[in-house]
């Protein structure tokens, strides 16, 4: 094996020749490759050469895209403004401290925004390093799974309908592969790959059949390739512009508050107009003097905590969801979690439990309940019907038995097929001994049916297990074996396996095996039919239509798949939380009806719409039918009539969460408001479509998933409540104590300390509050709603000003009580200026300051929750925001009692008599915000049915 890597600057490689026009075994030479794929030590020291395989993030953002967005941020701009006005404009001879202090805030605001929206960006590109796909690699002479970054030029891939094809790669072997190359090339039709080799330098990537392009997908078939190029070399990596997904979104959530901060600083920048204008002209103030008050109030306005708390909310509740199994692939879908009305759930494996176990057999002439727990079941004697059944059950599958003959790996619905013809001593790897796989028809959920093809030994003899059969085959080389839905059997059957003879299927039998069908489902049990027949050749076996019809019925699996019991729950929280569940499914209406009305998604006479019945209703009909609140079952249907359900339901006002796995559910997770693939069982390309991955594939984890999108909500808006009604208060303050002859009650600099450390640590602490406990039993806000309606809205328009005039009431008390005059009537400027200095003034400031500091803890208690008392949310629950409490307060006694730092923040030490005051105070505080939630509780309690009026 040559050691060296040949250096390929562009995919040019022996000669300028391309690895299409190469033969596969030249090809894999200069790959250095040999049948047992790389050894990892090769792998190892090529992945040093080559790097990892992944496409730079060109569109992602630096740490300098970063800090300019900071920087050129409204709330910064107007600290700039302010900042260089006070320099400009600064009074007295000493240093220019509000300047200083308003520069290095703004510096220290922008390394904080930097460093969370840094910490956010890293969170969040851990977490799609987690939903980067995995693929099946040969190595060291084994199939390995292993991240597709791992991946070297060089290395054999196994490809799946569904897996994305994770490299440039050259086919090696194909089984009806085909590729979906829409991605790159646009071409909506798959194509069909095969190993040999092309002519032609200029051949268009979508003519290169023998190659797969990373970015694309198998949609069909299975096949094997050989790695030929890595990351930036591959065809994806050459055109960096593809690389949408990397774009820097912002969430809907994001713009409002965008917004709100936008509306905020225009309301700023007026009120400090009119101040100053009323300070000039009516006060006869200086410019220089209405400046500070004016940069004061346009600081105190600005709430400058928020834009770090909402990357910090929306990271956390993305590391928290992952937590519990929900892997959030879009930021946006955090907040769009929290206002699902509607989840759409398929039913095998997310609302069962995907173990399945056949039950029942049944054909014309037997009917057997098998005993789950059995390890060996009997044919007795003279029942060739049902060991024909059981035998062509169990080789119409890809399972794989394990050892124990108990368990397998593969499609559940085929491991217990494989268990049962175990358990009748008719194992697949026997009878394929004689019968060997030659063709097959993957399963697909459209036709709901699969088949493979079977060689027959020469002559034409059959196990002697199932030698009765041989009537149905005509002498022919080839038998066929199908299984799939009942229904869809039936349709293609003309003949059926009775007392040993194979004869017409009449219409009598059609209907017994119709009522058995119907019989089993509406018990709950998933129900297969299974038949046979000859095929003279081979070559039309790739067109199912050719291949599964005339075929001889055999009769009917039925097997049971368990609802998960915390399903049930699930379902139940979902709708005290005004979300409505519905149930989508490939199974039998009846089979649907049962677990829906066991899992409480439906009543027992619930209407199921199937499949066939949704092509007949048109839009509309769709949509009245979907306002009928009992229907929310659907049967029998294929992935693409999950997009028309997906897009009823949203014109109907919903906020749909769609679940899928296969191939074909990939347009309705990216219609859907959040589309969720499933980790373990789905596919790459339903996982690249969706907004979340379920690790467990379990719906529960969707209820759990929505309930943290709740909480991240309730915390933003927590946060803009209590900051903006803090704010207001701040205006109101800083506004009116100059017009009722106090001094400007708080410096810029106060000012800034306590919105951007007071609020910012005190926010973040809320960003972590955990969900209260009626989070699920409110219906979910509506996107459309603003982020300060109900509660938040109410409190923000009543606390703000009471606040602010509570504080206003204690100040002016505070400035007559220690006889200091009334500054309106002090008309010179240099007069004004002296008493700003003196210490009883400053003692004044500083009372207020502390105040104001002590009132935003007590507020930060009581918003704990938006309606129930501070005392009810334990301490234990939120850690972060206890340690945020007590950092605010030592940092607040900090700059009020260390010298240096006192007058840097223009305070003086405070005596304990004040620093009683101002616990006080936010003891005050907290009471008045507790006595309003008590007033919204009984709101709230008699508006609920059957509550108080
Ligand atoms: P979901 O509820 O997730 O849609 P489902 O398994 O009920 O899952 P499909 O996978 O589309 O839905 O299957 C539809 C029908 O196809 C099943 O009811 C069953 O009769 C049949 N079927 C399922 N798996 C196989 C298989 N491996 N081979 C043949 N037929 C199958």
């Amino acid at each position: 094996m040559p050691t060296e890597i040949p250096s390929r600057p562009d995919t040019r490689v022996l000669d300028g020749k391309l690895w299409h026009t190469l033969p596969l075994e030249t090809a894999l030479a200069q790959l250095g490759l040999s049948h047992g794929g790389l050894t990892t030590a090769e792998a190892n020291s090529r992945r040093e050469t080559f790097g990892p395989n992944e496409l730079e993030e060109k569109g992602g953002r630096t740490v300098w895209h970063i800090l300019w967005e900071q920087v050129s941020s409204v709330m910064i701009v107007i600290l700039l403004i302010a900042g260089v006005l006070a320099l400009l404009f600064k009074g007295g001879g000493g240093p220019p401290i509000d300047a200083i202090a308003i520069f290095s805030i703004v510096i220290l605001f922008v390394v904080q925004g930097v460093m969370q929206e840094y910490r956010a960006q890293k969170a969040i590109a851990a977490l799609k390093q987690m939903s980067s796909p995995t693929v099946k690699v040969v190595r060291d002479g084994q199939v390995q799974e292993m991240s597709a970054r791992d991946l070297v030029p060089g290395d054999l891939v196994k490809l799946e309908t569904g897996s994305v094809v994770p490299a440039d790669c050259r086919i090696v072997e194909s089984v009806n592969l085909r590729i979906q190359e829409a991605a790159l090339t646009g071409e909506s039709e798959p194509i069909e790959k095969f190993s040999g080799v092309l002519e032609g330098e200029d051949l268009s990537l979508g003519d290169r059949k023998n190659m797969g392009y990373m970015g694309t997908f198998a949609s069909y078939g299975r096949g094997e390739a050989l790695v030929v190029e890595t990351g930036m070399r591959t065809e994806l990596g050459k055109i960096a512009s593809m690389i949408q997904n990397v774009k820097h979104e912002e969430t809907p959530l994001q713009k409002k508050l965008d917004k709100l901060g936008k509306t905020l600083a225009l309301i700023a920048l007026v009120v400090a107009v009119v101040v100053a204008l009323t300070g000039v002209y009516i006060e006869g103030k200086t410019w220089a003097e209405v400046l500070i008050i004016a940069i004061a109030i346009s600081v105190a306005i600005v709430p400058e905590g928020l834009p770090a708390v909402q990357t910090f909310s929306l990271a956390i509740g993305a590391q928290r969801m992952v937590k519990r199994k929900a892997l959030i692939r879009k930021l946006p879908a955090v907040e769009a979690l929290g206002s699902v009305t509607v989840i759409c759930s398929d039913k095998t494996g997310t609302l069962t439990q995907n173990k399945m176990t056949v039950t029942e057999l049944e054909t014309l002439d037997h009917r057997v309940e098998l005993d789950t727990q059995a390890r060996q079941y009997d044919i007795e004697h003279g029942q060739p019907e049902l060991a024909a059944l059981v035998a062509c059950g169990g080789l119409c599958c890809d399972a794989v038995l394990n050892p124990d003959g108990e368990t397998g790996v593969g499609d559940p619905t085929e491991v217990a097929l494989a268990v049962a013809a175990h358990r009748y001593n008719l194992s697949r790897i026997a009878l394929e001994s004689v019968l060997p796989r030659v063709a097959e028809i993957p399963f697909d959920s459209g036709r709901k049916l699969m088949t493979t093809i079977h060689k027959l030994p020469e002559g034409g003899a059959l196990p002697s297990t199932i030698s009765a059969m041989a009537a149905g085959l005509n002498g022919s080389p080839y038998v066929v074996f199908t299984k799939g839905a009942a229904d869809n059997m039936l349709a293609i059957c003309d003949r059926v396996f009775s007392v040993g003879q194979v004869r017409p299927l009449t219409d009598d039998d059609r209907a017994r095996i119709h009522a058995a069908n119907s019989k089993m489902a509406s018990d709950g049990i998933r129900v297969l039919g299974v038949g046979y027949h000859g095929l003279p050749d081979l070559s039309e076996y790739e067109q199912p239509g050719k291949v599964e019809r005339e075929l001889v019925f055999l009769g009917l699996v039925g097997m049971i798949d368990p609802a998960r019991p915390e399903a049930k729950d699930a379902v139940a929280k979902c709708k005290t939380a005004g979300i409505r569940t519905i149930m989508i499914t490939g199974d039998h209406p009846d089979t649907a009806r049962y677990i829906a009305a066991d899992l409480g998604i439906t009543s027992h006479d619930g209407r199921v719409i199937t499949g066939v019945e949704l092509e007949k209703m048109s839009d509309t009909d769709l949509k009245k039918a979907l306002k009928d609140a009992n229907t929310n079952c659907f049967a029998r249907v294929s992935p693409e009539h999950k997009l028309r359900i997906v897009g009823a339901l949203q014109e109907l006002g919903n906020i749909v969460a769609m679940t899928g796995d296969g191939v074909n559910d990939a347009p309705a997770l990216k219609r859907a408001d959040i589309g969720v693939a499933m980790g373990i069982t789905g596919t790459d390309v339903s996982k690249e479509a969706a907004d979340m991955v379920l690790l467990d594939d379990n719906f529960a984890t969707i209820v759990a998933a929505i309930e943290e999108g709740r909480v991240v909500y309730d915390n933003l808006r927590r946060f803009v409540m209590f900051s903006i009604s803090g704010n207001i208060a701040k205006v109101i303050i800083v506004a009116v104590s100059p017009l009722i002859g106090l001094a400007a009650m708080l410096k810029p600099i106060q000012i800034l300390f306590s919105n951007l450390l007071t609020d910012g640590l005190l926010g973040l602490g809320m960003g972590m509050e955990a969900a209260e406990k009626n989070t699920m039993q409110r219906p979910p806000y509506s996107p459309q709603e603003s982020i300060i309606s109900r509660v938040v809205g109410r409190h923000i328009a009543i606390i703000g000003p009471v606040i602010g005039l509570l504080l206003l009431v204690v100040g002016y008390l505070q400035w007559q009580q220690l006889g200091l005059p009334n500054v309106l009537q002090i008309k010179n400027e240099a007069e004004r200026n002296a008493l700003f200095t003196d210490p009883k003034v400053l003692m004044w400031g500083t009372l207020m300051f502390t105040a104001l500091a002590m009132m935003q803890v007590g507020r930060a208690f009581s918003s704990r929750s938006f309606l129930d008392p501070f005392w009810k949310q334990p301490l234990r629950t939120n850690k972060v925001l206890v340690g945020m409490i007590l950092a605010v307060v030592t940092l607040q006694l900090f700059v009020v009692y260390t010298p240096g730092v006192q007058t840097f923040f223009s305070a003086v030490s405070l005596s304990g008599t004040n620093l009683g005051l101002c616990i006080a105070f936010a003891m005050v505080v907290l009471t008045i915000m507790e006595l309003l939630k008590a007033l919204e509780r009984r709101n709230a309690a008699a508006k609920q049915p059957g509550g108080k009026k």
